[in-house]
């Protein structure tokens, strides 16, 4: 458990990790925490070990309060046949997220920012979402009794409301550009000592780096071809690849995965700027997707996600709310009901697979982000039936 810095993804500026930082004060690109280049993984009984413990060597804590832990982390790699076969490919594995304790991958970075904040001595945590990060956030801001502020969109439906509202933070609906909302919550918390674990916040992509520990580990350390991740601002990616390349650097694997960033068509900022061989997003002007937890249409890590695909051969891809649609019925199919922005990544995989892109030989991950109960108006989409029948002839029917 080495004292690390934090580094410009950019410039390469470094920067006290004992402070709030986020991003670069040179060129304003994000930070991260120096790589790790050693390393082991504590071997220990999952049934009684956290997340945290296992992988610690890679977490700049020099203690870590594992009372705080909601049991995240550790969720099931689970491979697919069937849905390799139907996308043409060698074997498909599915990484789901939505087993965490608020259903979705945010709780891993949710715990290592609250660590971070209590390490720096802040009793104060928010965030800006309308996603999964801001029950992620307030759960754990419950579970360490932190006052919790919580940023939403006004216009937030209250489906969206409600799950967050539970768990008792400070609430806060701001009416106002959402998009600036993210730059105005670094400077307010700045300013009164308030740490805002947004989506991109250094820490909180140190805890995505667990998914990727997780997978070498599940896989035995056998490397997959591909990691597909259904990407919005951008931290979930970037935490994966970091794990990935810190394992690779501590001799763990031999062989780091190509990372594949999945977005809607809708709200495309970071494919229409690999497309175009561009290496800085442009805002969508015009954002519109049933997947709406990556809806962002102007990712803050958006940039840096182009360096890492450029970096590692990566790939973005795009998909259509029919495809979206129709691989969260797929994905149902095979047991696993996400919300339609975790089922992004299988839609981009039958594409890539439809362009030649991905070969029959390829074994490749799929992260499933969210869980489906998250956003059931989506069930709307499907042509789902049910059958009525008088109990006296319920013999005779079935
Ligand atoms: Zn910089």
């Amino acid at each position: 458990m080495l004292e690390k810095g934090l580094v410009c993804t950019n410039c390469g500026r470094t920067y006290e990790l004992n402070q709030l930082h986020y991003r670069c004060e040179s060129c304003a690109e994000p930070l991260e925490v120096e790589a790790f280049e050693s390393g082991e993984i504590i071997r220990g009984n999952p049934m009684t070990q956290s997340m945290l413990m296992r992988y610690r060597e890679f977490f700049p804590f020099k203690t870590l309060d594992d009372s705080l832990s909601l049991g995240e982390g550790f969720t099931p790699l689970t491979a697919s046949p069937s849905l390799a076969s139907r996308a043409g490919v060698s074997q498909v594995y599915l990484k789901n997220e939505s087993q965490n304790p608020t259903w979705s991958f945010k709780d891993r970075g949710s715990l290592s920012g609250l660590q971070h904040a209590l390490k720096m001595g802040i009793t104060r945590i928010g965030t800006v979402s309308t996603g999964n990060m801001a029950p992620s956030v307030a759960a754990y801001g419950a579970r360490a009794k932190l006052e919790t502020i919580i940023l939403v969109n006004e216009n937030i439906p209250v489906e969206k409301l409600a799950p967050i509202g539970i768990y008792s933070p400070r609430l806060i609906k701001v009416a106002g550009d959402y998009g600036s909302m993210y730059y105005e919550s670094l400077a307010i918390g700045a300013r009164q000592g308030i740490y805002f674990i947004n989506s991109d916040a250094p820490l909180r992509v140190e805890g995505s780096k667990t998914i990727a520990f997780e997978i070498c580990e599940q896989l035995n350390f056998e490397m997959p071809d591909y990691v597909v991740v259904p990407t919005s601002a951008g931290g979930n990616l970037r935490g994966i690849e970091k794990g990935f390349r810190e394992f690779f650097r501590a001799g763990l694997i031999s062989r780091r995965p190509k990372i594949i960033a999945a977005q809607a068509a809708g709200c495309a900022p970071i494919v229409k700027a690999f497309d175009k061989g561009e290496l800085l997003v442009t805002r969508e002007e015009h954002p519109h997707t049933i997947a709406h937890a990556i809806e962002n249409p102007l990712p803050p890590s958006g940039n840096q996600v182009l360096r890492i695909l450029k970096a590692g051969e990566g790939r973005a891809v795009s998909v259509t709310e029919e495809a979206i649609i129709d691989a969260q019925a797929r994905l149902a199919e095979e047991g696993f009901f996400v919300q339609p922005a975790a089922a992004v990544g299988y839609a981009g995989v039958l594409k890539l697979r439809d362009e030649g892109f991905l070969e029959a030989s390829h074994r490749v991950v799929v992260i499933l982000t969210g869980g489906g109960l998250k956003y059931t108006a989506a069930l709307e989409e499907h042509r789902l039936s049910a059958e009525t029948c008088p109990l006296e002839k319920l013999a005779e029917w079935i």
